[in-house]
């Protein structure tokens, strides 16, 4: 939220991300702390019952209750704006619930959302299931064919939905051709960027109107914490999401606000450097054996590298999955399997974006709740293995996978 209830930090105009990463969002206090306080308080007290009674009615700004507005919570929306070059954000207590707030803020009955088919799962039971319960009719289309989402299009489309690049298979949507859809639809364009972060794609930048975080991801970077952002114009903010906070409660604990806003100083040093180590590992896989596919953007063989490359500022990302050689499904399972439990440096968990390597099987894990059919649609195959690149030696990572591979 933007808002005049702290001071904001007198930075000089066009100071750069990394700058905006490290100060945005610290105000000036009485105190003159040099690291942003932790508000831990449910509520604020109030100097009178007519004060009281005037912010409670929206006719003063102040801070009232944890619920939706904590000054922690604040510094850290302000930043995750700056660095998303949007006016506003909105904080919330995980990624999936920042979708259920922009759900619950944009739509409603009979409304028509058209959402990438091979989006996060939990994104597609929660279009596909839960908003279906409440009217909400969604289509799934290709991830990269443009022309889906065209033809999808229809009198009460609202709201276009895209991750980039996508999970498990690192598949690139063209963010400015589909905010182009979305306009001639009079529809808004929503892109989850937990994958890149901002430090390497602004889709705002490309047209979309808002953006998706789960700051469990990079945004925090050391697995410690879940958190979610929406961020979008002030307008959209203030009118469709805030009011929903307020009922709704899907908030961002302070404490859980101040992990993420401390994690965001060092995301772009982290992006950077575990970018590099992923295109290093990228690179070795594609030259063993034992594996028939790797997925990477920054690959030279990545169908829409091009794309990628201009999207994400020259970077691939961190996260890279590759398909083990087998014969058959129930084969490639066990060996997936088999690779991942001869690692002793990874970490086996479904997580991302931890400097801690993580190893996971995404057909039995992340996108385990999907039908076979569903998952044969997002490609999700038995053999394929997810490897989120943290901050270790890539020497290390690539020895950890040569031992399951080398003895498939
Ligand atoms: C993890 C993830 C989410 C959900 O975030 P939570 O913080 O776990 O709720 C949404 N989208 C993508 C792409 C993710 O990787």
């Amino acid at each position: 939220m933007n808002d005049k209830r702290i001071p904001r930090v007198d930075l000089p105009e066009g100071v750069h991300l990394d700058t905006l990463a490290v100060r945005e969002g610290l105000p000036p206090s009485a105190w003159g702390e040099n690291s942003e306080a932790l508000f831990l308080t449910s509520s604020f007290r109030q100097p009178d019952a007519a004060t009281a009674a005037a912010r409670f009615a929206n006719e003063e700004e102040a801070f009232i209750y944890s619920r939706f507005t904590n000054p922690t919570v604040m510094m850290f929306e302000r930043r995750l704006a700056a660095l998303e070059g949007a006016q506003a954000c909105i904080a919330t207590s995980s990624g999936m619930s920042a979708i259920l707030l922009l759900g619950m803020g944009l739509l409603k009955a009979g409304d028509h959302v058209i959402c990438s088919r091979s989006v996060f799962g939990s994104t597609i039971m929660l279009f596909g299931r839960e908003f279906a319960k409440f009217g909400v009719e969604t289509t799934f289309v290709s991830q990269t064919d443009v022309s889906e989402w065209e033809r999808a299009v229809k009198p009460n489309t609202r709201l276009l939905f895209a991750e980039s690049p996508t999970n498990p298979l690192t598949e690139v949507c063209d963010i400015a051709a589909l905010s182009a859809i979305a306009k001639r639809a009079g529809a808004w364009l929503a892109v989850d960027n937990c994958f890149c972060s901002p430090a390497l794609q602004r889709p705002i930048e490309y047209g979309a109107d808002l953006v998706i975080h789960s700051g469990t991801k990079y945004l925090d970077g050391q697995g410690r914490v879940i958190a979610g952002a929406l961020c979008g114009s002030e307008a959209l903010v203030n009118e469709k999401f805030v009011p929903v906070m307020r009922s709704a409660g899907m908030s961002l604990s302070p404490f859980n606000a101040w992990v993420v806003l401390k994690g965001l100083e060092t995301l772009s040093i982290r992006m950077e450097a575990q970018s590099k180590r992923a295109l290093e590992l990228a690179r070795w896989l594609e030259t063993q054996p034992q594996v028939d596919r790797v997925f990477y953007p920054g690959l030279e063989s990545h169908p829409q590298h091009q794309l990628a490359m201009a999207q994400q500022s020259g970077s691939g990302g961190a996260v890279v999955s590759f398909i083990v050689r087998a014969d058959g499904a129930t084969d490639a399972r066990r060996q997936a399997f088999h690779v991942i439990d001869q690692t002793k440096v990874c970490s086996i968990t479904a997580n991302l974006g931890d400097t801690k390597t993580t190893i996971t099987h995404p057909a039995s894990t992340s996108h385990g709740r999907l039908t076979e059919e569903q998952r044969q649609a997002a490609g999700i195959t038995q053999g394929m293995i997810r490897v989120a690149v943290g901050l270790e030696d890539v020497r290390d990572i690539q020895a950890d996978l040569l031992r399951g591979l080398a003895s498939l």
